[in-house]
C-alpha cells in the first residue's frame, strides 16, 4: 500500500471507473480476440493513480456496482494509494461498467462497451457531498460523465461545489464520440463546461472537433474565449503546446521506446496536476504561474516526461511512473529537443 502525504490537499478526480478487458494478443480485430484480461480503467481514475504514483495525494469520486468487479476496482485504487474511503459509491442495482478493447494491426483501437447503463453513469448530484470536495486543491473531471443523466447533473453540481470551495478546476474532455447519441449534442455539452474550468487539456483532434477550426491556434482562441485560463494541447510523441491569453509555447516531448500509448494522456494530466498541486497553484495564481516562462515550461516538461514514460510499458495504471523515474528522464539529455515546432 502506497501512503499518501497527509499534509497536502488532495487532487479530487471525478468520473468513470470501469473494467477494461484488454486482449492477451495484440493486432487482432475485436471479434477475433480469444482471451482478455481485466484491468482498472476510466480516464479520471488513471489520473488519480498517476498523481498517487508520483507521491501526490489523490481522491476518486465515482460509483461502481456491488459486484466482484466493483470490489476489484475499489481494491485497485486503494492499493494505488488513492483515497476511496467515502467517495467510491456502490450500488446493488446496476453493474460495474465494462469495456472490451482491442489494438488492431493498423494501430487503431476497437471498443465494445457494456454500459447500458453502468454504475458510474448512475451517480446522482445529491450523492456528491460538499465534504467530498471541500478540501480539494484541484478538482479534475472529464466528459464521459456528461453523456447521460443522472451523472451529467452530478458532474455539473460537483464542479460548481468544488469551484465554490476554491478548488482549481481541471477539465480533460477525453472525447469518446462512440458513447454519445450524436456529435452535435456532444460538442454542445462538452463546450458548456469550459466556462467553469481553469485548466483544460485537449488533443489536436479534440480542438478541431470542438471548434470546427483546423488551425490549432485559432481553435484554442475559441476555447479560451469560453473562460479557461490555460489550455494545453497534447501532440503525442512531439510533446505539447501551452496556450494562455498571452502565450503559445511549444514544449518538445521526450524520445522513448514507446510500446503502448494507453494512458499517456492521463499520465500527462496526472503529471501536470501533481506539479501544480505541489506548487500550490490556485484559481487566483494560475494565470501568472503559466505566464511565467520558467515555471510553465518546467511543469510541461514534467508532464511530457510522465506521458512519455507511460508509453514505455503496457496498460494504463501499471505503466505510470514514479517520481524518481520521471526525475531520471528529466535529467537525461533529450534527443527529441531537436524536433521542430509542429
Ligand atoms: P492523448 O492520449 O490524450 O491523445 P497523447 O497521445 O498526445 O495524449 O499523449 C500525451 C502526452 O504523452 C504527450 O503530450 C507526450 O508528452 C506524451 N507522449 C505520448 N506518446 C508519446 C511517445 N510516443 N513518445 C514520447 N512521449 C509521448
Amino acid at each position: 500500500m502506497v501512503s499518501s502525504p497527509e499534509h497536502l490537499s488532495p487532487v479530487v478526480s471525478f468520473g468513470e471507473l470501469l473494467i477494461d478487458f484488454v486482449p492477451s494478443t495484440n493486432g487482432l480485430h475485436l471479434s477475433d480476440v480469444p482471451t482478455f484480461h481485466r484491468v482498472a480503467g476510466g480516464a479520471p481514475a488513471n489520473v488519480a493513480c498517476a498523481i498517487s504514483r508520483l507521491g501526490g495525494r489523490a481522491r476518486m469520486i465515482s460509483k461502481v456496482g456491488q459486484d466482484a468487479f466493483g470490489d476489484f476496482l475499489h481494491q485497485t485504487l486503494a492499493n494505488e494509494g488513492v483515497d476511496v474511503t467515502q467517495t467510491l459509491l456502490r450500488t446493488p442495482d446496476v453493474r460495474t461498467g465494462l469495456a472490451f478493447v482491442s489494438l488492431r494491426a493498423d494501430g487503431e483501437r476497437d471498443f465494445l462497451f457494456y454500459r447500458s447503463p453502468a454504475a458510474d453513469m448512475m451517480i446522482r448530484a445529491e450523492e456528491v457531498t460538499e465534504a467530498m470536495v471541500a478540501d480539494a486543491s484541484i478538482f479534475h473531471f472529464g466528459s464521459v460523465s456528461l453523456v447521460s443523466e443522472p451523472s451529467r447533473q452530478a458532474t455539473r453540481s460537483a464542479v460548481a461545489r468544488a469551484h465554490k470551495c476554491g478548488a482549481l478546476i481541471s477539465y480533460d474532455p477525453n472525447v469518446r464520440l462512440n458513447l454519445w447519441p450524436d456529435a452535435i449534442g456532444a460538442r454542445h455539452l462538452i463546450l458548456d463546461l469550459m466556462e467553469h474550468a481553469h485548466v483544460v487539456k485537449l488533443s489536436e483532434e479534440e480542438v478541431v472537433f470542438l471548434t470546427g477550426e483546423e488551425n490549432i491556434s485559432l481553435g484554442v482562441q475559441t476555447i479560451l474565449a469560453h473562460g479557461p485560463r490555460v489550455v494545453v494541447v497534447t501532440l503525442g510523441s512531439r510533446g505539447c503546446r501551452l496556450f494562455t491569453a498571452q502565450r503559445d509555447v511549444f514544449v518538445p516531448g521526450f524520445a522513448v521506446q514507446a510500446i503502448d500509448a494507453t494512458g499517456a494522456g492521463d499520465g500527462f494530466v496526472g503529471g501536470l496536476l501533481y506539479r501544480i498541486a505541489t506548487a500550490s497553484v490556485t484559481p487566483q495564481t494560475v494565470t501568472s504561474y503559466f505566464d511565467d516562462d520558467t515555471l510553465s515550461v518546467a511543469t510541461l516538461q514534467f508532464a511530457n516526461a510522465v506521458g512519455a514514460l507511460a508509453t514505455t510499458r503496457r496498460g494504463a495504471i501499471p505503466a505510470l511512473p514514479t517520481l524518481s523515474e520521471v526525475q531520471t528522464l528529466l535529467d537525461r539529455p533529450n534527443t527529441a529537443d531537436e524536433k521542430g515546432m509542429p
